[in-house]
């Protein structure tokens, strides 16, 4: 098991399969983009499923989440998925996408073994996402999503995150549009994350702020016994229900206690929070011909002096080096 000195057992594998992405989000790296990694410095599709493998079969991961950058521009996606749907025993197979080329790959990525996919769209305004994203490709996540859902990769969940004097005003008719189409929306407080650091705690549209917004349109019950367990977002059911709403209140309403991810990067590092500031090699074991038992005993040590939070809330936090995009969010 990855336990860890507070005795929470990591069983949620988040893997980072690139650092490279086709938007610019403002509130995830500037507009020139990033130094991306090297490819060799990448590991392979070998190398991922390796890993994974050690994980699910050695260490009780359950679930598989692949994300980035932008997890849909690594060329080896579906191969990787079919290998880790093939693990036994199987775990749940995940995908948080920007939505950009799900809607040609959507059947592809289901018949591979993917179970769900969380599609990140922040606006439903052409004008407002081109703004936000430094791209003209609104049209392409609404399609990207409804492949998903027409694939059957549900529930299809859409990730949103507010930005005052952006698109703080649209929570609402977010939260109609989601519920229309049968989408479970879930808000995302802006993180300290960004590669510019430019977060500022000031800027950011907390929890309260959405719920008020989207409490002026729907009546928001808390779920039913609706214990958050491990899962970030707290959530509502939306006018009685079945419809739900999320919110992930990273900074106002930290989750760390119950935390059970585990996390990979691109470069083969494994991190114990995306807020941690130190990682772990495993890439360097991984290519000196480290056995599976070697690797998982890296990675079990790598999660045993997990922090009790994300340290967010002290004044002496300092942001990570790596941005959200190169940690995998
Ligand atoms: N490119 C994919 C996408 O956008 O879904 C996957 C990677 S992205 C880093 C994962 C999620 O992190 C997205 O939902 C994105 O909106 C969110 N995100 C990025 N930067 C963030 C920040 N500074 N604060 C909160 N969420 C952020
Ligand atoms: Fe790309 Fe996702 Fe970052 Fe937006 S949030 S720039 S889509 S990695």
């Amino acid at each position: 098991m990855l336990i860890d000195t507070y005795g929470r057992v990591a069983t949620d594998l988040r893997v980072s399969l690139t650092d490279r992405c086709n938007l610019r989000c403002t509130y995830c790296m500037p507009e020139e983009g990033l130094q991306w990694l090297a490819k060799p410095d990448l590991l392979t599709d070998d190398e991922i499923v390796r890993m994974v493998r050690i994980g699910v079969t050695d260490l009780g991961v359950k679930d598989v989440r692949f994300t980035g950058g932008e997890p849909l521009l690594r060329p080896g996606l579906v191969g990787i998925i079919e290998r880790v749907a093939a693990l036994e025993p199987r775990p749940r197979i995940s995908l948080t996408t920007n939505g950009i080329g799900l809607g040609r790959t959507a059947s592809a990525l289901r018949d591979a073994g993917l179970n769900r996919v969380n599609v990140s769209l922040d606006t439903l305004r052409p004008d407002v996402f081109q703004a936000m994203t430094r791209r003209k490709r609104h049209q392409d996540v609404i399609a990207g999503l409804e492949a998903a859902r027409a694939a059957g990769l549900t529930p299809v969940k859409v990730n949103a995150v507010l930005m005052r004097g952006v698109n703080d005003d649209e929570a609402p008719e977010l939260l109609r549009w989601a519920v229309e189409n049968g989408y479970e929306l879930r808000f995302i407080e802006q993180m300290p994350l960004d590669a510019q650091h430019g977060w500022q705690r000031g800027d950011m549209v907390t929890a309260e702020e959405i719920l008020d917004s989207l409490r002026t349109r729907f009546t928001l019950t808390p779920e039913p016994n609706g214990a958050r367990g491990s899962a970030p977002a707290e959530r509502w059911l939306v006018d009685g229900g079945p419809a739900r709403v999320g919110v992930i209140a990273s900074v106002t309403r930290p989750f760390c206690r119950a935390c059970d991810r585990t996390r990979l990067t691109a470069d083969g590092q494994v991190r114990d929070c995306l807020f941690a500031r130190t990682e772990s090699d495993l890439r360097a074991p991984l290519r000196s011909g480290a056995t599976d038992a070697e690797i998982a005993a890296l990675w079990k040590t790598a999660m045993w002096g997990k922090k009790a939070g994300s340290g967010l809330d002290d004044p002496s936090f300092l942001q990570p080096d790596r941005p959200m995009s190169a940690i995998g969010g």
